[in-house]
């Protein structure tokens, strides 16, 4: 070919804008017989009258003695020139030259961005776009390959199964960006994690799966360790410290069985009895627990039912509260019963938290309180003022419109917003004090008490109290339960007493069974009192006939 050839110009000129590399060998010399400026570019001089093993072995013939274009007619191949850092996708192809040579065309081609395409479509298929970790289809993969590994190895594995609780309360009380954000910490906490970095995969909204390989199965306690100490501690949000704990269900391969869904089932199964026994907690699968889960899933079928029905199959009981000083019924505090017609009678214990967790307790939280008002109305109507207490779950007290809600059912009752007591606990997750302030602050512009409920449970902290403007301390029941023997029961309960005279709150004990231990609050100064000492939850019925006269 002559270099003034116009042809072989039109050809030069064809073979530059074809972006891609192209270069011709005689297959007997190895010679480069032509070039286009790509490959020059690429090589950082003109090639032409080199010979191919130039590229890459400067010279050194010897080296070169696979010599791709000699041993193969055509040949394919990707590769990546970690000098570059680029993708190149090579062929070549003998074909007769010009001038009659028996040649090797070889063509290169930059690949690099349908690789990174390539590998993004393969991420997002195998990875969650939020947090970065592999997701549920990963992990069924994941998981097969280690169950045929503890089958073949005869050793074992196992699966944790990871939910937040209570995650929900932090997306509606900070909004989902912080949600969003709180995942991505616990991802990253996860992966640091020494035995489980690799095997780490978020399977739905707040859920996470850890793989336990057979290879680190005896670190499992360390492991577990690890993931409670991650999460014992408070994650930055929005400028403020929240608490976040998990329920996670464990199940161990393949003495639990070796089918990928079935385990992943089992893991689960644990994780919700974890849940139901009160959260933050990790319940290990066993084999009975089944049944149970089960009478779960109809308990929230059922749920969804009777809420749509217009909550007719919940029930208001009541239970007195008596004035320690008098042994008079200074009110009620109602609490919710469920007449499920398929399941039967079901106390709060069995349904409230699932209630909560599948966002169901908003409308049966209403239901609750407008009846509780309509009743407190009825009886101010026949002259009897007394309080009607009514709990109110966190996830209620954070939704957006709780404070119209409320403003809304005391109008249409018509209920003397004195005579209600709103009982709120405290919570874990919920941890911002100027929000719930606000909150508070607002109901209670409305007249109506706040009561915290469960006091000495959770963190019991005083300066809560203190900021919330409470008006009265509910301490839980465990306190009272051994306090005729127990120094330290008695000692907390005469020291709240003694404080709430400073904070001017007053104080209820919960759980008074008997008269040794209504003798000693008596002792201690408390203000009010509620148990089964002296009346259990009864219907409305009968506490109007009971306490009331009616
Ligand atoms: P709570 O608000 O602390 O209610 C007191 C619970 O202690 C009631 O259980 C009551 O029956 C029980 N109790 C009272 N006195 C005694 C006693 O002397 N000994 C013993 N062993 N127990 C006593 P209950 O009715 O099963 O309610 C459990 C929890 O369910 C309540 O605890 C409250 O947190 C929740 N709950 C009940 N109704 C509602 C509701 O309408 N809405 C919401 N959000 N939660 C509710
Ligand atoms: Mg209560
Ligand atoms: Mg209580």
């Amino acid at each position: 070919m002559n270099e003034n050839d116009n042809s072989y110009t039109a050809l030069k000129e064809i073979l530059n804008n074809l972006g891609s590399g192209i270069f011709v060998i005689d297959k007997s010399t190895r010679e480069i017989l032509f070039h286009n400026e790509i490959i020059a570019k690429m090589a950082g001089r003109d090639m032409v009258g080199c010979h191919c093993y130039d590229f890459h072995y400067n010279g050194m013939a010897e080296q070169c003695k696979y010599c791709i274009p000699l041993k193969h007619k055509n040949y394919f191949a990707e590769t990546f020139d970690e000098k570059m850092e680029r993708w190149y996708e090579v062929k070549y192809n003998d074909i007769t030259w010009v001038d009659g040579r028996e040649v090797s065309l070889c063509n290169v081609t930059d690949i690099t961005d349908k690789k990174k395409y390539q590998q993004r479509i393969e991420f997002q298929a195998n990875n969650d776009f939020l947090t970065g970790l592999f997701n549920r289809m990963r992990c069924e993969e994941d998981l097969q390959i280690c169950i045929m590994e503890a089958l073949s190895s005869k050793t074992k594995g196992a699966i944790l199964f990871i939910d937040l609780d209570d995650f929900k309360h932090i997306n509606d009380g900070l909004g989902h960006q912080y949600g969003d954000v709180l995942l991505k910490m616990i991802s990253v906490g996860l992966q640091q994690i020494k035995g489980i970095e690799k095997r780490c995969y978020r399977v739905g909204g707040d859920e996470f799966i850890i793989i336990i390989e057979p290879a680190v199965y005896s670190q499992m306690e360390e492991i577990l360790s690890e993931i409670q100490k991650l999460f014992s501690k408070p994650w930055y949000l929005g400028g403020a410290d929240y608490y976040c704990t998990m329920s996670m269900g464990i199940v161990t391969f393949v003495d639990n069985g070796s089918d990928v869904n079935d385990l992943i089932k089992k893991a689960d199964i644990a994780m919700y009895e974890a849940k139901k026994s009160g959260k933050n907690k990790s319940v290990r699968y066993n084999k009975g627990g089944d049944k149970n889960s089960y009478i779960q899933l109809d308990i929230e079928k059922n749920m969804r039912s009777a809420v749509a029905s217009h909550c007719s199959e919940f029930e208001i009981y009541i239970q007195p509260i008596v004035d320690v000083a008098t042994e008079c019924c200074a009110g009620g505090e109602a609490l919710i019963r469920w007449n499920s017609r398929k399941l039967g009678f079901l106390s709060p214990g069995d349904f409230i938290p699932l209630a909560e967790h599948m966002g169901l307790i908003t409308p049966i939280g209403e239901y609750v309180l407008k009846q509780s008002c309509m009743l407190n109305k009825k009886w101010s109507d026949q002259g009897i003022d007394i309080h009607i207490n009514v709990n109110l779950s966190i996830v209620q007290l954070l939704s957006n419109n709780i404070v119209d809600n409320i403003a809304d059912i005391i109008s249409r009752t018509g209920v003397r917003p004195e005579n209600l007591v709103l009982e709120v606990t405290e919570s874990l997750a919920i941890n911002d004090m100027s929000r719930m302030k606000n909150i508070i602050k607002e109901i209670k512009a409305l007249g109506v008490n706040i009561a915290l409920d469960d006091f000495g449970t959770g963190y019991s902290s005083l300066n809560y109290i203190k900021q919330m403007d409470l008006d009265i301390i509910k301490v839980d029941r465990t306190f009272i339960r051994d306090i005729a023997e127990d120094d330290y029961a008695k000692a907390f309960i005469k020291l709240i007493a003694e404080l709430s005279t400073q904070l001017d709150v007053q104080v209820c004990v919960e759980g008074v069974e008997d008269e040794k231990q209504l003798a000693v609050l008596k002792e201690l100064n408390i203000d009010m009192i509620q148990g089964f000492y002296f009346g259990k939850p009864m219907k409305v019925q009968e506490f109007e006939r009971k306490y009331l006269s009616l």
